[in-house]
């Protein structure tokens, strides 16, 4: 049979299969049944829940504005799928194009998307993350979960890292009147996404806000009661806190254990892909069957030195899934990239905050727009001259005009002026972000690989 042949077949009878039930894998199966693939499409999840939205879960859910079993994510239309919910994915054959699932079963593929996202990582004292008031947020369950406890009224939330949704958290939290104490290794919360110059702000708002934000400090241990509910934490400053609520965020692990030997080229990392949502196998050549998208890819991008990025955004997820899908059924003449600049919002203490690009490439950041001082600005960031990225706090009117300046590779300073432009946005000052050298856990951007423009490779070591 010919190439275009065996495509068609493909379209009309193959066998599609789906792994990770969320957002990506959703949108993917959505956009396979748009562009006209009628054979059969199989969903496999290891929650028991239909796809839903996890940004709500630590804004809307955490204030008690939304519950957690109310955040389903809208469907396009009724999708002709078999749905299989509650059950992981075990195992992965590739020369068999085969997946084994966890109660046993096996699903054959002519195509597999792999769309598994990431999982908060846990406290990693195993013990202490058992006692009664320590919590993750990653899923409804979790979300739920907490919801409740911060509705009991307890006495201090301990937040266990600054990042954007430690940050929300404590938001949350203070929204409800709660005491909370954040404790962050950095120097400010997300400098890890930010930088120093932009995490500064943050810390501001913070106590602005009311929360006891305590920087340069790691907790150290979580103690419990004898009936095993948690009462305080110890820090390295040598100091205790009293907390009955203990909100570990310390970034994400990426879902591909379930991989390993089989073969495809995932670790810790994610998976790595060609810009078309293609899986390397582990000799670095890339599969013709198999496809990732969402939080747990790494895939090059054009705009970026075509360095390897890992994305753990919602709109990432959404972008990809859909191009990965289009992929799938497609001659190679008609796959396309993809080629998404990347974008992010939070919300929190009051503020909307916006990027375009990543931020946490830039060498240098300017603030071409607003005042710091204020907490209403937009900051551009530089890498070697050009423009790479923008944040806004509560100005999120400027963002596509940056996101432009990305694409097009502007020049760095931007070299117009405008009427809200401050003595503060004439020069460009260093964006400070943490050495990559030094173990943190976990940007929500990691690069790696080679670039033309840059051949340095940094080792950043891979944390428990
Ligand atoms: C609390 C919270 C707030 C957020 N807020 C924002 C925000 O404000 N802005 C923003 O841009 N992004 C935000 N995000 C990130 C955004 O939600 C993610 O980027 C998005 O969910 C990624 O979708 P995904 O489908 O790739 O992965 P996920 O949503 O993680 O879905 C992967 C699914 O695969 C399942 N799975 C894993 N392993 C297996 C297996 N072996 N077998 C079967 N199923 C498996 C998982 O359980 C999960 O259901 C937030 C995330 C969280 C948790």
């Amino acid at each position: 049979m010919s190439g275009d042949g065996a495509l068609e077949q493909l379209r009309r009878e193959g066998r599609i299969v789906i792994v990770g039930a969320s957002l990506a894998g959703l949108r993917a199966a959505e956009t396979l049944r748009e562009e006209g693939f009628t054979g059969s499409l199989t969903l496999i999840g290891d929650e028991p829940h239909e796809p839903y939205d996890r940004p709500p879960l630590s804004k809307q859910v955490l204030l008690g504005h939304a519950s957690a079993d109310r955040t389903e994510l809208p469907r396009r239309h009724g999708l002709d799928a078999d749905w299989r919910l509650g059950v992981a994915a075990a195992g992965l054959d590739m020369a068999a194009r085969r997946v084994r699932l966890a109660d046993g079963d096996e699903v054959e593929y002519d195509r597999l998307l792999i769309a598994t996202g990431v999982r908060a990582r846990p406290w990693p004292h195993p013990t202490e993350a058992e006692l009664d008031g320590v919590f993750v947020l990653r899923t409804r369950d979790d979300a739920a979960r907490l919801q409740r406890r911060l509705a009991a009224s307890p006495r201090r939330v301990l937040v266990i890292g600054a990042g954007f949704t430690g940050s929300e958290i404590a938001s949350a939290c203070r929204e409800r009147g709660l005491p909370v104490t954040v404790a962050e290794r950095g120097a400010a919360p997300l400098v890890g996404a930010l930088g120093g110059v932009i995490g500064q702000v943050a810390a501001e708002l913070q106590r602005e806000h009311g929360v006891d934000l305590r920087c340069g400090i790691m907790v150290t241990g979580l103690e419990g009661d004898s009936a095993g509910r948690l009462r305080r934490a110890h820090l390295s400053d040598g100091t205790t806190l009293d907390a009955d609520v203990a909100v570990v965020s310390l970034g994400a692990t990426r879902n591909t254990e379930w991989l390993a030997g089989s073969g495809l080229g995932a670790g810790p990392r994610g998976i790595a892909c060609d810009a078309g949502c293609r899986a390397f196998d582990v000799r670095g050549i890339v599969t013709d069957d198999v496809f990732v998208a969402g939080d747990v890819a790494r895939s090059p991008h054009a705009l970026f030195g075509y360095q390897f990025l890992s994305l753990e955004h919602w709109g990432n997820a959404v972008a990809q899934a859909a191009t990965a899908a289009h992929n799938m059924i497609s001659s190679s003449s008609e796959r396309r990239p993809h080629l998404w600049v990347p974008a992010f919002w939070s919300s929190q203490f009051g503020v909307n905050i916006k990027s375009v690009g990543v931020p946490s490439l830039g060498e240098e950041v300017i603030v071409t727009q607003g005042s710091l001082a204020e907490h209403r600005f937009t900051g551009v960031y530089g890498y070697q001259g050009r423009v790479i990225a923008a944040v806004s706090f509560d100005q999120t009117k400027w963002l596509e005009f940056y996101q432009r300046q990305i694409e097009s590779a502007a020049p760095f300073p931007p070299e117009y002026s405008s009427v809200d432009r401050r003595p503060e946005g004439l020069r460009p000052v260093p964006a400070d972000f943490p050495d990559p050298s030094l173990p943190t856990h976990g940007p929500s951007v990691t690069v790696s690989g080679y670039s033309p423009t840059d051949q340095r490779i940094t080792f950043t070591p891979a944390r428990a």
